[in-house]
């Protein structure tokens, strides 16, 4: 066994790669193995019919940290964006379509009364996501632990709160602990606003609009427009994977060896101390720290096993909750479609299909025991509006988020795959009449198919369930939640760890922080 490296990262999603660059960046010499043929994990642009690519997972860029941007130089690294400040238009059959942006909703059928209140709530909230955002750049604190950083930040995050003003301190305490259903239901009329608003927040998660944490959950993706460039929602030109490919470019700049088609197989122990890496060809690699991309299950139990781990440890990690529910909808389409009511200049926005909180709850419903609904909710791009280099001349690719599809599907997907992917199509039909005679080419990833094709257990969007028992210094487990773990050497950098999911990075360069630092204050 050679010791070549200093540290060897498993995995080159984003989050592996923002990691990777700063370790090399601090003077390590760094290997990333990858298991696919290509980085990027869950943020790849691939083809999934002939000439037709498309961000095979993520798809909308909302949350990416800006310092990372700037700090890796990823745009001169190629990365650029089709298109900036994407609205998001809830979607109506009969075409009256509320258009919703930062400080401003529009509708036909909306009051001036909505408007206000539109505008007052996304205020409010906006104030609550600055908080929280706040804790996203640094290592969660520990509560027992007198570590001065970490009181630091403690003390840091209660004068925030407390700068919040009593009444502000009492409304987030008051709405964190019910459901964005109720708070909405407080001062909304329009049911296809409040419909609107509630998707954000159950978006990607496993939670109805009625489940507690949903608030959570919607303050969690408002971080991304409060940040210093209020990084509203974009699409990276050539897809997601331009992201990760500038990832990738700056990564070898700085030292980086990135190697692809190399699982891990196993993580290699000297009794509790981590000494390297073996891969799936059997090559033993050799180095003193190894940090983890892939999600938590999958590195303690399948990298690391559970008998090399302390049995309440073990407990914890297997009961973190990461059960998917979204599914990928690719569409090939022969030319743009219509949307009844959207013009085409507004076709490159976000659009959603979600016409009230019960359509929301319900198509929710039959995902708790384990079936899909007839009348899934959607979040539609059409990114070829913005990118032609993803088509052939003149064709386009729809690429969208349908839920609910449970990972647990009573009757197993095998079967039921193309009947939800119809079911998705069929929906998108009622608002996008003839859509379906455009269609050449189709297909549906379950939360099955991305647990097998990106690596990630219960193919969950955040890596485990974005809820307050899974947050800060509880994410993902209490004893790994400041990245480092139970076994010396062992890192986690990957979107189980704070703060979570979403292409933002801040997992990956928090937990380099602390394995430069070595733990210290
Ligand atoms: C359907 C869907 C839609 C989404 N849409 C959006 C969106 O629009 N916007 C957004 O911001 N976020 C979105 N997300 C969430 C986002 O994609 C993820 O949270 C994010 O990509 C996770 O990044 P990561 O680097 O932490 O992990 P990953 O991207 O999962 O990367 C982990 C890497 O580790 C590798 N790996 C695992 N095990 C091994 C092993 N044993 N050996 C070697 N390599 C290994 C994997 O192959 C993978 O490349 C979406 C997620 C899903 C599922």
């Amino acid at each position: 066994m050679s010791n070549l490296y200093d540290t060897i990262i498993i995995g080159a999603g984003h989050n592996g790669l923002v990691c990777a660059n700063y370790l090399a960046k601090s003077g390590r010499k760094v290997l990333v193995l990858e298991a696919n043929e290509g980085v990027g994990g869950a943020a790849i642009t691939r083809e999934f019919a002939p000439e037709y690519s498309v961000s095979a997972c993520a798809h909308l860029l909302h949350l990416l940290n800006p310092k990372i941007v700037s700090d890796l130089a990823l745009n001169s690294h190629g990365l650029k964006m089709a298109a900036k400040g994407l609205t998001t238009l809830s979607l109506s059959t009969d075409g009256e379509h509320l258009t919703l942006d930062r400080d401003s909703v529009s509708g036909k059928a909306l009051l001036q009364s909505d408007k206000k209140v539109y505008r007052d709530f996304q205020n409010k909230m906006r104030r609550f996501a600055r908080i929280l955002r706040k804790t996203f750049m640094t290592r969660p604190p520990r509560l027992v632990h007198k570590n001065r950083k970490d009181l630091m930040t403690l003390a840091s995050l209660g004068l925030s709160v407390r700068l919040m003003g009593r009444d502000d301190m009492r409304e987030l305490l008051r709405i964190g602990a019910i459901n964005i259903y109720d708070v909405l239901q407080e001062d909304f009329q329009n049911e296809h606003l409040k419909a609107a608003l509630g998707f954000d927040a159950v978006l990607g998660s496993n939670l109805g609009p009625r489940s507690p944490n949903s608030v959570l959950s919607y303050l969690y993706r408002l971080s991304g427009q409060v940040g210093e460039n209020d990084s509203a929602v974009s699409q990276p030109a050539g897809g997601m994977g331009s992201v990760t490919e500038a990832l990738k470019k700056s990564a070898e700049a700085a030292g980086v060896e990135i190697r692809t088609g190399v699982a891990v197989s196993r993580i290699l122990l000297d009794v509790d101390k981590v000494v390297g890496v073996e891969t799936s060809t059997g090559e033993n690699l050799k180095s003193a720290e190894v940090v983890s991309n892939a999600d938590p299950k999958t590195t303690f139990f399948k990298l690391v096993g559970a008998r090399n781990l302390e049995t309440g440890f073990s407990r914890r990690v297997d009961n973190i909750r990461m059960q998917g529910k979204a599914a990928k909808l690719h569409l090939a389409l022969d030319a743009l479609p219509e949307f009844t009511g959207v013009s085409s200049d507004q076709l490159g926005n976000r659009m959603i299909i979600a016409p009230s909180l019960t359509y929301l709850e319900q198509a929710f419903d039959h995902s708790k025991y384990g079936e899909f609904s007839n009348a899934p909710a959607l979040e539609i791009t059409i990114p070829s509006v913005h990118d032609q280099s993803l088509v052939p001349a003149g064709k386009h690719v729809l690429s969208a988020v349908v839920q609910y599809a449970p990972y647990d599907l009573r009757t197993g997907w095998e079967s039921q795959a193309e009947v939800f992917k119809q079911i998705a199509i069929d929906k998108i039909e009622e608002y996008a009449p003839g859509i379906k005679d455009l269609i050449s080419a189709s297909e549906l990833l379950t939360p099955v198919d991305i647990e097998s094709e990106f690596k990630i257990h219960g193919g969950h969007w955040h890596h485990g369930e974005y809820t307050l028992d899974q947050f800060m210094m509880l994410r993902p487990v209490p004893g790994a939640a400041q990245y480092s773990t139970p076994l010396s050497g062992l890192f986690l950098c990957g979107a189980g760890s704070h703060p979570g999911g979403g292409v933002m990075g801040l997992a990956g360069k928090n937990a380099s922080a602390e394995i430069i630092n070595g733990g210290k204050n």
